[in-house]
């Protein structure tokens, strides 16, 4: 008898478990009555040899999501809405936020997502430019590419408001570590971001994202006296809505060196796979 089969059978097996363990796709979907919160940053072309592309979704790519999201029945919200209506949400809402406010966001993503009638919520750093925040979180990520990047105008942001499109929330004065702040500071980096954004773009703030996803409880208590409504961190997942975790909701993390099935998986459960 010839056992030549062996060798074949045994990697066709550990491919298939890599495969399943890299995409779950034997996980159940998470109830569709809980709003999927979706984590871009940019919307761009990758760079050459740059560190941040997973940061970067391109333009092809958002508009394969957007025109799946929309032909799949789901039902656009922005952050407030998604508060508002609470449990009354559509089942197979979609929350899309952007983080840090590059420009990329205004020049790419907003004539995409005006052609699929989508809407999403711009957590903004108000002093976004030629700053390195990224060595707030690791020293040896001072490579300048994020600083490099270049951020929203002013103008744009009231341009991306007044489209209907986009709907404003902060995400801190200049992008700090929380952790690493005195309580005072923490209140003058998220109640003053709050502040001033509203007084710059005279719209209500009403969401907040915790820069770095990086956070503690007193970090909590400072956003809620700084009343904000609701508040999101970049834990991977999605939350089922209610009062108490309205102040750390999970997002769908939006990576660029996904594919389309990667997005998929993400949607149905808020990982691509089982540790990410
Ligand atoms: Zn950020």
């Amino acid at each position: 008898m010839s056992y030549w089969w062996i060798i074949p059978c045994s990697i066709a097996v550990i491919l298939f478990l890599r495969f399943s363990f890299r995409y779950a796709w034997w996980a159940t979907a998470v109830d569709y009555k809980n709003p999927r919160i979706l984590m871009y940053h940019m919307i761009s072309d990758h760079k050459n040899n740059a560190k941040f592309n997973g940061l970067r979704v391109t333009p092809e790519a958002f508009e394969q999501q957007l025109n799946w999201l929309k032909s799949h029945d789901w039902n656009f919200v922005t952050m407030s809405e998604l508060v508002i209506l609470g449990n009354t949400l559509p089942r197979k809402s979609v929350a899309l936020t952007f983080d840090d406010g590059f420009e990329d966001n205004y020049t790419n993503a907003l004539p995409i997502m005006q052609r699929y009638g989508a809407k999403g919520t711009l957590y903004l750093v108000v002093d976004r430019h030629k700053r390195d925040w990224s060595t707030n979180k690791k020293a040896h990520h001072n490579s300048g590419e994020l600083m490099q990047e270049p951020k929203l105008t002013d103008t744009q942001v009231t341009e991306m408001l007044q489209s209907g499109v986009f709907e404003l929330g902060a995400h801190t004065t200049t992008h700090p570590n929380l952790s690493q702040l005195l309580e005072a500071e923490k209140t003058s980096e998220i109640a003053g971001s709050k502040q001033q954004l509203e007084k710059l773009f005279q719209t209500n703030i009403g969401s907040f994202a915790y820069p770095f996803g990086i956070y503690s409880q007193d970090d909590v208590r400072v956003t809620k006296r700084a009343n904000f409504e609701s508040a999101v961190t970049t834990e991977a997942g999605i939350s089922e809505l209610n009062t108490n975790n309205l102040l750390e909701l999970k997002r769908v993390k939006i990576s660029g060196k996904d594919n389309f099935f990667a997005f998929r998986m993400r949607m149905k459960h808020g990982q691509r796979g089982l540790r990410k």
